[in-house]
């Protein structure tokens, strides 16, 4: 599920070696849904047209339409794990002043919920606060849905596991920091942690065999 914008790449990521080109920037979500049933959504894009994305991001998000195409009513959603709190990834939670998925637990990471400031916090952690499940570092929030702190991004960001898919949120931005994790991004709150991070993890999810589910790759699976 996605949409795309254009970034200047070596702005973005400083030292890379890549070319004064357009990053298309793309907005991944995923839906899990297990053996039962069961439906978790992770992230939940760019929101309506008057989201916090708005001033930045080709605001309406897509996912709606793209669930409704997927057959998925909103109210099926039993969890939603929100990677982090950047408006690119939580706006889609809610809409019109409601929780979008009126059933579902939000899957938050206690760190994030506590560095939330400004319209994230105003107009969608205060909105969903209701069916927040704040979680603190490892957690399965669903059957075989397992949630880790991964900070560095944001303070509380988080990836997914389920099975042998990792959901990687904003670990990685672009295929170049998977060849060199110490690769920062500009948007990174700290720089060094993230960096940490990303090397750690990755190292982890390459032993493991894993295939990354990226949110803002142009292909949304890599393998590693
Ligand atoms: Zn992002």
């Amino acid at each position: 599920m996605g949409a795309a914008i254009r970034r200047p790449l070596t702005e973005m990521f400083a030292g890379s070696g890549l070319r004064d080109e357009p990053w298309v920037l793309h907005f991944h979500c995923y839906l899990l849904r297990d053996a039962a049933g069961r439906l978790t959504l992770v992230d939940t894009g760019i929101g309506a047209a008057d989201s916090p994305a708005a001033s930045w991001a080709p605001v309406p998000g897509t996912l709606a339409g793209e669930l409704a195409a997927a057959g998925v009513a909103p109210a099926e959603v039993g969890a939603v794990i929100l990677t982090h709190l950047h408006s690119d990834h939580a706006s889609g939670a809610v809409a019109e002043g409601r929780p979008v998925f009126e059933n579902a637990r939000y899957v938050v990471q206690q760190a994030e919920l506590e560095a939330a400031a400004g319209p994230m916090l105003d107009d969608v952690v205060s909105v969903i606060k209701g069916q927040l499940h704040a979680v603190d570092g490892d957690a399965e929030v669903a059957p075989g849905v397992h949630v880790h702190l991964a900070p560095g991004h944001t303070p509380g960001h988080q990836i997914v596991r389920a099975g042998e898919v990792a959901m990687t949120g904003d670990l990685v931005l672009h295929p170049v920091q998977l060849a060199d994790p110490a690769i920062p991004y500009l948007y990174d709150d700290d720089p060094e942690a993230a960096a940490r991070t990303r090397a750690e993890v990755l190292a982890r999810l390459r032993a493991e065999r894993a295939v990354l589910a990226t949110a803002h790759f142009a292909e949304p699976f890599t393998a590693l």
